[in-house]
């Protein structure tokens, strides 16, 4: 097999950079995503640093306790899981407390919720702090750019929006981010969790663990992507969304997220009725239970990667409609459709 060399390397990080909006190199993560998520808790934690992180899922819950786990002090600022955070409230935080970062989670995939970064990290800015931002299910659908944001920290994958494969992944690292490690005493080497060691050998070559076929696969994704361009990528989630939420609202369901405006264009999490049907589940998989202690109470529609438009929207309706013991062709069924199409083509 052809290896994955120094050429093909260079492509894919200058697709992750155009990705990430920024201009400083990222590290290409030989791993999932959740690799460089819980590299960055390890190298920037440390006995004496403290974090304010946010909590509105299970991702930021667990970045808390990797965080803690580095002897940093973390106050978690936490909202029910069927609402996102406010940029007030993260401004109330920082003004009670003394922090040095601020970490969250942008978009949950879990429960459909999406934090609103842009005003976040402008808070953040105000305090000076360093950010660390977990964009993992936010990159191809809610707007996220390094620059831009000022993001010292920006975890993301291929594998939730972008359609592409989940076993590389990328880690944009400011050069203040950068400094906030080489001045920890704690921060990890001789590892593959050192973002230090990944950072220092960038520019010659790929990392010998990067898996060679995950590797092509997501230059492959790139090219797709850059076909596509990545606001085309976010527009078509928006759509699928928007047709999404006026379906569900049509058939007489509620959100799972309390505000419209807290919800990713990723996903749509609905709050499960009583009595709902699970069989009308199987052999399909764009309808799901939640996850974990959520099973029971949401249910997930995964629109998105390559399932994304109306044929998908109209298929969960279908499939939700079937769940409250309700025929395709029934009036309310019919009504739901057409407001999914309607929403579909509105202009935002
Ligand atoms: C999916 C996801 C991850 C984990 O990504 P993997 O590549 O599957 O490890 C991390 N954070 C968030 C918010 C996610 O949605």
């Amino acid at each position: 097999m052809e290896a994955f060399g120094k050429d093909s390397f260079e492509r894919l990080v200058s697709c992750a950079t155009a990705l990430l909006g920024t201009s400083t190199r990222p590290l290409i993560i030989p791993g999932e995503a959740i690799l460089g998520i819980e590299a960055t808790a390890r190298n920037v934690s440390a006995p004496g640093r403290t974090f304010l992180n946010v909590v509105t899922g299970p991702y930021g819950k667990l970045f808390g306790e990797w965080l803690r786990m580095g002897g940093a002090a973390v106050t978690d600022l936490c909202t029910g899981y069927d609402e996102v955070i406010t940029g007030r409230a993260v401004e109330e935080a920082l003004e009670e407390g003394e922090f040095q970062a601020l970490s969250f989670v942008q978009t949950e995939a879990i429960t459909g919720g999406k934090n609103p970064a842009e005003e976040i990290l402008k808070t953040a800015k105000r305090h000076r702090l360093i950010t660390i931002l977990d964009s993992v299910s936010a990159i191809g659908a809610d707007p996220v750019f390094m620059d831009r944001f000022e993001i010292d920290f920006l975890a993301a994958g291929m594998q939730k929006a972008l359609g592409g494969p989940n076993g590389v992944s990328f880690l944009g690292v400011s050069e203040r981010g950068l400094q906030f490690v080489r001045s920890n005493p704690g921060a990890v080497r001789n590892s593959v969790l050192s973002l230090l060691d990944l950072s220092e050998r960038e520019t010659e070559g790929p990392p010998e663990n990067l898996p060679t076929l995950e590797a092509r696969a997501a230059l492959d994704t790139c090219v797709r992507i850059e076909e596509e361009t990545l606001a085309g990528v976010c527009k078509r989630h928006a759509k699928t969304a928007r047709a999404m939420r006026g379906g569900v609202k049509a058939l007489g369901l509620s959100l799972w997220q309390r505000e419209e405006t807290g919800c990713t264009n990723l996903n749509t999490t609905v709050r499960r009725p009583q009595g709902f049907l699970p069989d009308c589940l199987r052999a399909q998989s764009l309808v799901t239970e939640g996850n974990g202690s959520l099973a029971k109470s949401l249910l997930r529609i995964n629109h998105y990667g390559e399932q994304t438009g109306l044929a998908c929207v109209r298929q969960a309706v279908w499939t939700l409609a079937e769940g409250i013991g309700l025929e395709k062709g029934a009036a309310r069924v019919k009504e739901a459709v057409l407001a999914a199409e309607e929403a579909f083509f509105q202009e935002p």
